[in-house]
């Protein structure tokens, strides 16, 4: 099941910044800035030291947070970058970071990744000139992303932004369309999680 709670919760708990709530998350109100403690945890009190299962876990469970996915989902994409070619571990990244969600997050259409989930769901982006809302499609090289005609006025806002798009992806600012140019390499996903610790997770 997908966590439908507290966002700062989950940072808190990884003790690291997840960027899970757009803009709030690079003021002073991020929770991670203003409390060092677990989750229920008294304040004086200081962390436990994690074992070695508990370092994998966590970097299982970061991961799965950042892109707001369920175990079972999480699992699906691990057993499918096992089957591909290429170190799994990453293979496993570049198939999170092609879903239809993360994209539209990238190229700047959505604050978040969660938000972004909801536009995709709601209908309001193209993939290919075909109206798609599946959150999880994965994309291809080459595919082309727009927003359809009557939710760029809703968009556009958010377009104002300058976050920088990856180099793995293109967007034209003026018609509203992005391309993902190919799949990320592992230096172009700037996340800092630790893939190989995951996949030895699910190789025990
Ligand atoms: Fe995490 Fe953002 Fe909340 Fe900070 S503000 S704890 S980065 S979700």
């Amino acid at each position: 099941m997908r966590y439908s709670g507290a966002m700062c919760r989950l940072c808190r708990r990884a003790g690291k910044k997840l960027f899970l709530k757009g803009t709030r998350c690079d003021t002073d109100k991020c929770a991670v800035d203003k409390r060092e403690t677990l989750p229920g945890m008294p304040p004086k009190r200081r962390p436990k030291r994690a074992s070695g299962y508990a370092i994998h876990l966590r970097e299982k469970q970061k991961a799965k947070q950042i892109y707001g996915i369920s175990e079972t989902q999480f699992r699906r994409y691990f057993e499918l970058a096992a089957h591909k070619k290429g170190v799994t571990g990453e293979v496993l990244l570049q198939l999170l970071e092609s879903r239809l969600d993360n994209v539209v997050y990238k190229l700047g259409f959505a604050m978040s990744r969660r938000a972004a989930r909801q536009l995709v769901t709601h209908g309001h982006f193209l993939v290919n000139a075909r109206k798609t809302n599946i959150p999880s499609y994965l994309l291809k090289p080459g595919d082309k992303i727009t927003i359809c005609d009557k939710s760029k006025k809703l968009i556009e806002d958010n377009l104002k932004s300058d976050l920088p798009v990856p180099d793995w992806l293109s967007l034209d600012r003026s018609t509203f369309e992005g391309v993902t140019k190919h799949l990320p390499k592992r230096e172009e996903i700037q996340l800092d999680i630790k893939e190989e610790l995951i996949v030895e997770l699910y190789s025990k």
